[in-house]
């Protein structure tokens, strides 16, 4: 039985936390596995290095910063190699490209293009435990890249589909996916079970349990991927292509995004074309759209209003000033957060998002913004309510029973 196990910064946040992935892996050794073990940066270490680089300049080559963030995982994979050969195993740590991990040219947001296993699997012949670097890879010229933040998780689902493994185990500091993010509603329960779909969702919404990348991909590869925790021996959580009886679920999760800030623009000119040219010129400048609202316009004018990732609040600043003439007003504001209700189970019954807006308004929490999905409900509101917000969702669809 061939195991991809992802290892992430907090599990192995200190020697004594590599200690103890080196004696689980080891665990699973002596069970007669194979294993290919991918692990992250020690926890903290990434916003250490970005933190480095901006002492320079706020905006560093993106070429260069992939240079410096690779060097995050290649120092746990080869503490975590020493430890194991420590103990009498044998292992091998590997980089991105010794993994045979090809990227495009996108640095610090590469896609992966190709995998060679051949390395990979020559030592898993050999008898070794291959221990890789994750979050990178590199590009056809030779430059090592990196896969977006969270991306180890990335590395480990698409080692996984080229080594053709059994299955893909993703170890965290918790032991699984939750209704909601357990640090902001203790009364979250653990699911045994979610599908790619609603985990993408999640995923993509907010809960950084999983990079959402890494959940797309396990659905395209049909890996068997699990989540579960590097501190416990408890069951944790299957995510698998969604069956008949998930649908009897009405939610499965909410989950709170608190990186997002709102563009208003008001009084722009109601004619055809404005709103390619404003959102052509945003994805230009790489800025990820997300909500966007229009209003039927009025007098030649209309309102229209999106929201954006707080880090890009500036660029997008920038863009919208080419845009003066166009428009009258214009307004941001970075203290919003998204909450979003989640369940394969809103294809087949009706009042879902109903029920969201009357729980927020019983609490008085005003909604900015809304927008829907077959399998989702996401609501703008104040910052300052998120947390509350959640909690409140999470009781009125009874999750916690
Ligand atoms: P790692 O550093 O190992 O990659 P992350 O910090 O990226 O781990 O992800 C684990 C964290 O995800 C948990 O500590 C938890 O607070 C958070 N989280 C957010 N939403 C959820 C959820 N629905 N279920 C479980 N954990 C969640
Ligand atoms: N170390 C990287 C990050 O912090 C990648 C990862 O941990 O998955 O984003
Ligand atoms: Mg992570």
């Amino acid at each position: 039985m061939l195991v991809v196990q992802k290892y992430g910064g907090t599990s192995v946040g200190d020697l004594e936390r590599i200690e103890n992935v080196a004696n689980r892996v080891a665990k699973a050794r002596e069970e007669g596995k194979d294993l290919v073990v991918v692990v992250s940066a020690m926890s903290g270490e990434t916003n250490k290095l970005i933190g480095y680089a901006e002492h320079f300049t706020k905006n560093p080559a993106k070429k260069e910063m992939d240079m410096l963030l690779s060097s995050g995982e290649r120092v746990t994979a080869a503490l975590l190699s020493i430890a194991l050969q420590a103990k009498g195993y044998d292992a091998v740590a590997m980089t991105g490209r010794q993994a045979g991990i090809v990227t495009d040219d996108l640095h610090t947001y590469a896609r992966i293009e190709k995998i060679d296993p051949t390395a990979m699997q020559n030592a898993i012949k050999e008898g070794k435990i291959v221990i890789v670097a994750g979050f990178q890879g590199i590009n056809k010229d030779g430059s090592v890249t990196t896969l977006g933040r969270g991306g180890s998780d990335l590395s480990a689902v698409a080692l996984a589909g080229a080594l053709n493994a059994d299955q893909c185990e993703i170890y965290s500091d918790v032991d699984g996916i939750y209704t909601t993010d357990p640090r902001i509603e203790p009364k979250a329960k653990k699911l045994d079970v979610i599908s790619y779909d609603e985990m993408l969702e999640l995923s993509s919404l907010g809960a950084k349990v999983l990079q959402n990348r890494s959940v797309e991909l396990a659905k395209k590869l049909k890996v068997k991927l699990y989540a579960k925790s590097s501190f416990s021996d408890n069951e944790g959580t299957l995510i698998t292509e969604e069956s008949e009886n998930m649908e009897e679920v009405l939610v499965s999760g909410v989950v709170l995004d608190k990186n997002q800030a709102r563009v208003t623009l008001r009084g722009v000119s109601d004619r055809p074309g404005i709103a390619a040219e404003i959102f052509s010129k945003l994805a230009d400048e790489n800025i990820n759209v997300d909500m966007i609202i229009q209003n039927v316009g009025t007098d030649g004018a209309t309102n229209l209003g999106f929201t954006v990732p707080q880090s890009e609040i500036d660029n997008a600043k920038k863009v919208m000033e080419e845009f003066d003439h166009d428009i009258e007003g214009m307004d941001y504001d970075e203290n919003v957060c998204k909450v979003s209700v989640v369940g394969v189970g809103m294809k087949s019954h009706s009042g879902v998002a109903a029920k969201a807006f009357s729980a927020l308004a019983a609490n008085n929490i005003n909604i900015q913004m809304i927008s829907t999905s077959e399998i989702k409900v996401s609501m703008i509101i104040d910052e300052k309510y998120g947390e509350l917000a959640i909690r409140t969702l999470h009781e009125a669809y009874e999750l916690d029973k």
